[in-house]
């Protein structure tokens, strides 16, 4: 069966498959594969026959997990990666020749950035980071010819997407080829090959496993270019683990019904708090407010998303006390499991800066980071209103901190 014909659900369960009569796979944990003659052992070496003989090189059930990905991002090819550092490090590596411009998204993930700006120089890379909004700026960067443009489809935490159509054409036209990091957004919501982007990849960590059990990553792409990332794998041996590919794999199969739920659960909260006084700002792409929330209607297809950054009043305080109040929410880091998450960058990741310095990098103090899960909304509303409500008599009753 074809299953270009079928629905996202149905692919995130059935997609890439191997046949056989177990309805659930085994998890290939041997690391190496006997072969009955030499002249075999030697075709599949050379891979002029299919097959495995040593996991860095290939594995059954990595392979199983990277087709259903490749299925439901529509690339050819796809390769499963031991995180999701380790997709971006050998997509940049395979794919940006030394002495090559890339240019990247200011707001893409930290390590993303780190990665290029701190060791892109030592590949020879010219590496220009900047606000991928503005169209021009990137057109600017890629004037005189560029390998990548490194994008995310919905970068955190304040949720800036990225127009991947507009982006594409811009990166074709100074011969780069436009890679798209989109973690957030899910093949379930986007499909950046479909608009154009030529490397899709994830941190499958996130939604795409989807329990906080797997630390894992994917790139996808042609099948040339993901021949030339599984090169660089073998090389510096970046691959996934059987077995944290099974529990992708496997944690894939509800991926639809997970961001279904989970964006709706976002969309509820992001109104709910936009509504209250003691919240200053919500910047959620489903929310009319949104300064790219016509880019969002067009970008995604069955919801906005299920992160959620907002700014409480207080300031640092406020934040922290609105975190520490959480019952339900758990504070704690990452983001896409069933489970809700909440963070406080003020106190928690960016706590050595000061009141400028969070200003400089576009941390208000009293932002939270809320990574929506699969709970019923109205409890994860409950636990949110009232730890605000306990936030403002907490900061009235010690004088201090405004919050009305
Ligand atoms: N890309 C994005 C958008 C992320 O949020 C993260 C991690 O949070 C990564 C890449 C890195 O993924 P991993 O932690 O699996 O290496």
């Amino acid at each position: 069966m074809s299953s270009e014909r079928l629905g996202p659900s149905t692919r995130a369960i059935h997609a890439g498959r191997a046949g056989g009569d177990d309805v659930v796979g085994p998890v290939h944990r041997s690391v190496i594969q006997r072969f009955a003659t030499a002249e075999r052992f030697g075709d599949v070496m050379a891979e002029q026959e299919p097959g495995f003989l040593y996991s860095r090189l290939g594995n059954a059930t990595t392979s199983e997990a990277a087709a259903a990905v490749a299925d439901l991002e529509g690339a050819e090819a796809a390769i499963v990666t031991a995180s999701g550092m380790a997709a971006v490090h050998a997509a940049v590596l395979a794919l940006a020749p030394a002495g090559s411009r890339v240019v990247c998204s200011l707001s893409a993930y930290g390590n993303t950035v780190s990665l290029l700006r701190d060791y892109g120089p030592r590949f020879g890379l010219d590496v220009q980071l900047l606000d991928t909004r503005d169209l021009d700026a990137v057109r600017a960067a890629c004037a005189g010819g560029a390998s990548m443009v490194c994008c995310e489809t919905i970068a955190n935490p304040g949720s800036v997407l990225a127009d991947i159509d507009a982006l594409a054409e811009i990166a074709h036209a100074a011969g780069a080829r436009l890679v798209v990091d989109s973690t957030v957004a899910t093949p379930i919501l986007c499909r950046p090959l479909s608009r154009g982007a030529d490397v899709v990849l994830h941190s499958a960590t996130k939604f795409l496993n989807g329990h906080h059990d797997v630390l894992a990553g994917v790139v996808c792409g042609s099948a040339a270019d993901i021949a030339r990332v599984r090169a660089v794998l073998i090389d510096t041996g970046g691959v996934a683990d059987p077995e944290a590919a099974w529990l992708l794999r496997r944690g894939m199969t509800t991926l639809a019904l997970r961001v279904e739920r989970a964006c709706a659960n976002a969309l509820a909260l992001a109104r709910f708090l936009a509504a209250r006084d003691d919240v200053v700002a919500v910047p959620y792409p489903g929310l009319d407010s949104h300064p790219q929330h016509a880019l969002a209607t067009r970008l995604l297809d069955g919801g906005f998303g299920a992160l959620l950054a907002v700014e409480v009043a207080g300031g640092r305080a406020g934040g922290e006390l609105v975190m520490d109040g959480c019952e339900l929410l758990e504070r704690a880091t990452s983001l896409g499991g069933v489970t809700s998450g909440i963070s406080h960058p003020a106190s928690t990741s960016h706590r050595q800066l000061s009141e400028e310095q969070l200003a400089r990098v576009g941390v208000p103090p009293g932002l939270l980071r809320i990574a929506v899960g699969c709970e019923d909304a109205d409890d994860l509303i409950a636990d949110l209103g009232r730890s605000l409500d306990r936030a403002g008599a907490a900061a009235a009753l010690a004088g201090g901190v405004q919050i009305p």
